[in-house]
């Protein structure tokens, strides 16, 4: 199976990778950097916290004015100098709208912004996490307190990092992205191009993003859907009892293409497939997570009869799921903050391709920074659901932006971001 092929060739911390390490500290001896990077470290600390702060205090919220929210630097468990200088703190995303989707509704996101930093350059990382995923503030800090790069002197030995970071304790997969995004950033600035050359992709082929609509009154879901006048493609969130006027209150002010988000709200089988013949004469493109991703077989018996494509969202976490998938649902929603980052959602996409399912990339409400690293692999899908940036009014990065709808790649190094002036 090709999981297993991907498991069983994925080794690290082999011999190969200690010779490396010596052949790079023996050339590096007569470095002394340690001064100079205290002090740039300083001064972008300085710099972001003025900048985060402002931001702050121009919504009218006062959470990072508090001591409890500046940046933790991870401290060196060996007395060695560390190449690698990992930073991290909470921060808490205002969205613009109360979001209801079958599950609750939210009004503020808890994310972690990472900094990991080499040769003076940063990269930069974030961990976005809603509460149905299980990560806090709490969790993502306790993970990356313990994240210790002592070992590896060079940024450049990603897969030994990344396997290093994800065996240090199981889940947390938001706060491994957290570090999957920055290193992506760090090594694509070291190398000078964005990740999309790196990864040879045309930004040409970018689809365009959805633009989500949740679950409201009539009255309400007007006044999104004219919000959204930009966006070439609208995703309806549904599973709340009121799915038909939901589309019904879309369609009465726009005949753009549509694509549903049940969240797992249908329980019956058989009133899901009268609703997706229902909805694809609605102009419906495709339905996300009709049912309980435990329904196995209702789920695998809808996508066999469904006039329309079904898409894995709660079903598909990470690599390892792809056996719970095949055969169940025509293709995945794949989310950094569910597999751990940039690295698994490149391999996790080849995966699908080659097992010939659908791809769409989504995303939770995140700043620019996780928004647009994803976005750095969108030409490679079928759609893309990357809105998580537009829903929110305190964003602290710019990135990806949105020109007719379409998804346009910054050609900044890296994943692509700055901090907002
Ligand atoms: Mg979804």
């Amino acid at each position: 199976m090709i999981w297993e092929l991907y498991q069983s060739g994925n080794t690290h911390g082999t011999e190969k990778h200690k010779l490396n390490r010596r052949a790079w500290e023996r050339k590096n001896a007569n470095q002394k950097q340690s001064f100079y990077i205290t002090i740039r470290l300083m001064k972008t600390r300085r710099r972001f916290l003025k900048e985060c702060g402002m931001l702050a205090g121009s919504a009218g919220f006062s959470y990072l004015a508090t001591g409890h929210h500046e940046w933790t630097d991870i401290k060196k468990k060996s007395e060695k100098r560390s190449a690698l200088t990992l930073r991290f703190k909470p921060y808490v995303l205002h969205l613009k709208h109360v979001f209801t989707i079958a599950e609750g509704s939210r009004s503020t996101t808890p994310v972690m912004l990472t900094e990991l930093e080499y040769d003076n350059i940063v990269g930069y990382g974030e961990a976005s996490m809603p509460p149905y995923l299980g990560e806090s503030h709490e969790t993502a800090t306790s993970f990356l307190s313990k994240v210790d790069l002592t070992e590896f002197k060079s940024p450049f030995l990603m897969e030994d990092i990344l396997a290093y970071v994800d065996q240090l304790v199981s889940g947390n997969y938001a706060a491994k992205a957290s570090v999957d995004i920055a290193l992506h950033d760090l090594v694509g600035k070291l190398m000078k191009q964005p990740w999309h050359k790196i990864w040879g992709l045309n930004p040409d082929r970018t689809p365009n993003t959805s633009f989500t609509i949740g679950i409201d009154k009539p009255e309400v879901v007007r006044t999104k859907v004219k919000e959204a006048a930009p966006y070439k493609i609208l995703k309806v969130k549904l599973g709340h009892g009121n799915d038909k006027e939901m589309i019904e209150t879309v369609r009465s002010e726009t005949n753009k293409p549509i694509c549903v988000d049940i969240n797992q709200g249908w329980t019956d089988r058989k009133m899901a497939l009268e609703m997706s013949h229902w909805l694809k004469e609605q102009g419906v493109v495709f339905i996300e997570q009709p049912m309980s991703k435990t329904s196995i077989d209702d789920n695998a018996w809808l996508t066999q009869n469904s006039p329309l494509p079904i898409i894995a969202d709660e079903a598909f976490q990470t690599i390892s799921d792809f056996k719970m998938v095949m055969g169940v649902y025509s293709g995945i929603n794949i989310k950094l903050m569910k597999c751990g980052g940039l690295r698994s959602a490149y391999t996790m996409i080849k995966m699908a391709r080659a097992l010939g399912m659908k791809v769409m990339i989504g995303c939770m409400t995140e700043t620019s920074c996780a928004v647009t690293a994803a976005a750095q692999l969108s030409p490679l899908v079928d759609w893309a659901d990357l809105d998580g940036n537009l829903l929110i009014d305190n964003d602290v990065y710019e990135g990806v932006t949105i020109s007719d709808g379409k998804i346009i790649l910054p050609d900044r190094p890296g994943i692509g971001i700055r901090p907002k002036d």
